[in-house]
């Protein structure tokens, strides 16, 4: 038996209303509020690690609110008793109570790297391999509309100090050119843009609208998920010179492996919830670091623990794969915790506070609706 060990798994559930009002994606997709799961571990000496897990709604990967605290139901009672600290030992018994679902593994996940800083006095960012001492670029999330609106709205996250800008787009050639000519027009100095398309365009429609932007304008972007399947985003990978990212076809480690094996991408969107947790993201980590690849260490949403998350794992990416980091609070109304996450200029450094470094708001987030023990 080991000297630290799992004795109580808690469950707690918020909803998180969109800051933005409607948030729009490729395909008509609509989002108002997103149904946050959060986790609390106790260990049989009090210790307490909290993880939280958002899913972007139910039509954004293949992963929705309900099916984590399904997962957790399955998954919880078999970790009673286990050492929260041997993280990937944890993860092996989660993988043999239940397969895939990963969005269901991650607040647990990060729960145990939030004890295990907890038991020996030192921040996450250190035991996933140790901080840089890069101040991580946040970056913003502008939802589909008018060309003009969402210039407007890149200019107000530029106003908030924001570097980087993630513009969503549709899947319509004129309309989508437009939107990038637009959103990049004001563009600063230092300021990047990814361009996000959701999976929603086919190659088609990726080389129509690609060919009505004007090489003259010599806009610098990076075209994110661009189509849905692979096939696809390899086969437009191949006719044309924009650097490509993948984000909803990276789910797992293997889909990163076949990335490198079929030379696919310039980089990947890692999000903690659709991995799993820290433990199967700092593996995702450590390969497209070898493979050279840009990283954007992001969630699919959430609140403030899902963001310490993120930055604890942004703080150990060399400056020269890293991107950005998402700053999901931006986009929710509600506060889950405090900690020393301050966003100055546009940038955040993970804080020196034993594990996440969070305090989670209690009457926020109430009482637990689950318990295992
Ligand atoms: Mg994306």
């Amino acid at each position: 038996m080991s000297d630290l060990f799992i004795t109580r798994i808690d469950v707690f559930q918020v909803n998180l209303p969109y800051s933005g009002g409607v948030y729009r994606l490729s395909g008509g997709r609509e989002y108002r509020e997103f149904d946050a799961t959060f986790v609390r571990i106790t260990t049989q000496t009090g210790l307490e690690g909290w993880g939280e897990s958002t899913p972007f709604g139910t039509t954004f990967v293949a992963a929705h609110a309900q099916g984590v605290r399904a997962g957790i139901a399955e998954i919880a009672p078999k970790l009673i008793g286990l050492d929260p600290r041997r993280v990937d030992r944890i993860n092996e018994a989660m993988d043999q109570a239940l397969l895939g679902h990963e969005h269901a593994k991650t607040a647990i996940d990060i729960a145990c790297w939030d004890v295990f800083g907890k038991s020996v006095g030192m921040p996450v960012c250190e035991l996933l391999g140790g901080r840089t001492d890069v101040k991580l670029p946040i970056i913003s999330s502008i939802y589909v509309g008018e060309p003009d609106e969402m210039r407007m709205r890149v200019a107000e996250h530029r106003g908030k100090g924001y570097i980087g800008h993630s513009v969503k787009i549709a899947g319509e050639p004129v309309v989508d050119a437009a939107r990038i000519i637009a959103s990049l027009a004001d563009r600063q100095p230092g300021e990047f843009f990814l361009v996000d398309a959701n999976c929603g365009l086919t190659v088609e429609t990726a080389l129509r609208m690609l060919r009505l932007i004007p090489e003259g304008l010599g806009l610098d972007f990076v075209l994110e998920a661009p189509c849905a399947t692979w096939r696809e985003s390899v086969s437009l990978r191949r006719r044309t010179n924009i650097p490509i990212h993948f984000d909803e076809l990276i789910m797992n480690e293997s889909n990163v492996i076949q990335a490198i094996a079929d030379d696919a991408v310039e980089g990947i969107g890692m999000k903690i919830s659709k991995s799993g947790g820290l433990t199967k993201c700092r593996r995702q980590r450590d390969m497209c670091i070898a493979a050279g690849y840009t990283l954007s260490v992001q969630d699919t949403v959430g609140s403030d623990i899902a963001f310490a998350a993120i930055v604890h794992m942004g703080q150990t990416v060399p400056e020269r794969y890293l991107r950005c980091i998402l700053e999901p609070r931006d986009m929710v109304t509600v506060k889950t915790a405090d900690g020393p996450f301050e966003v100055v200029e546009g940038r955040v450094a993970a804080p020196s506070l034993p594990g996440l470094g969070i305090t989670p708001r209690m009457d926020v987030l109430g009482q637990p609706i689950a318990s295992y023990y």
